[in-house]
């Protein structure tokens, strides 16, 4: 996990478009916790301030920040999973949300985004911002424990089932149907697999870039190259706001994937509605 962090944080430097890690922990000293929240059924609950020099005028309106919040996301699916909300910066721009399981068990997460990235005035306006938002409520349906399964498994080594940094997909999951129409054909996933662990971040990032360029028809941006996990968000993304593509290229098929499943184009209805 932790290599997967790092990279996380860096990624920002070669994919423009990364205002998103996955995972947000402060492994490089640039990020900083203000503050947490428990969650209730979607309600804010007990407080914990860990840095009351910072942002004390977000901590204040938090209420307000959540709601704002709230008010794009499917409620059922937030209100199931997420269980804890928190503040924190890396300064202005770079990390702008993440999400990321409280366990283990990928039963209960928690959302995090960044007071200073925030908009100003309505959330449901700023491109960028509702693009984050959807994509990590993205990491949530599809790696949660309905979804993933917890192993002690190190390496990918079943041919059939997908190993995350959260666990082993189930069989049926739909990052391992994702994977098992995108990833596996023509190798792709060993090709991306062996550049994953390349241990020297800055050649890590110049060869996923270049993979990026090589496959272009086959990602929906630069950022769904750095992952599987990152590809499937990102398509979830664009199935939510873009009409059905009428392009027969791999990157459309990806959208097009998602409406083989009633309960996500339930979900993409909701939010289109929400954020029209
Ligand atoms: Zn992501």
């Amino acid at each position: 996990m932790i290599q997967k962090i790092i990279f996380s944080c860096l990624c920002t430097m070669l994919f423009t478009s990364c205002l998103h890690p996955n995972y947000y922990e402060n492994v490089d000293g640039d990020l900083t916790k203000i503050a947490t929240w428990t969650i209730e059924d979607g309600q804010l609950g007990k407080a914990t301030i860990l840095n009351d020099q910072l942002e004390k005028q977000a901590v204040d309106s938090i209420e307000q920040i959540w709601s704002k919040i709230k008010a794009i996301l499917p409620q059922k699916v937030v209100n199931t999973y997420v269980k804890e909300f928190v503040l924190l910066t890396d300064g202005p721009s770079e990390t702008l949300a993440g999400v990321a399981p409280i366990d283990e068990t990928n039963q209960s997460w928690d959302f995090a985004v960044d007071p200073q990235d925030l908009p100003q005035g309505d959330y449901k306006k700023e491109k960028d911002f509702v693009h984050t938002l959807i994509h990590e409520f993205g990491h949530i349906i599809t790696l949660n424990n309905t979804q993933i399964e917890p192993s002690d498994l190190e390496y990918q080594t079943d041919e059939n089932r997908y190993l995350t940094t959260e666990g082993l997909a189930k069989e049926n999951s739909y990052i391992n149907l994702f994977i098992k129409e995108f990833w596996y054909p023509n190798n792709r996933l060993i090709e991306w697999d062996k550049m994953d662990r390349v241990k020297n971040q800055d050649k890590k990032l110049r060869k996923l870039y270049s993979f990026y360029q090589k496959y272009e028809t086959a990602f929906l941006t630069d950022y769904a190259a750095e992952s599987p996990e990152e590809d499937l968000a990102e398509s979830w993304y664009f199935f939510v706001v873009k009409d059905k593509p009428t392009t027969n290229f791999e990157k459309d098929k990806k959208i097009l994937f998602f409406y083989q499943f009633k309960e996500l184009v339930l979900l993409r209805k909701e939010i289109r509605s929400a954020i029209q």
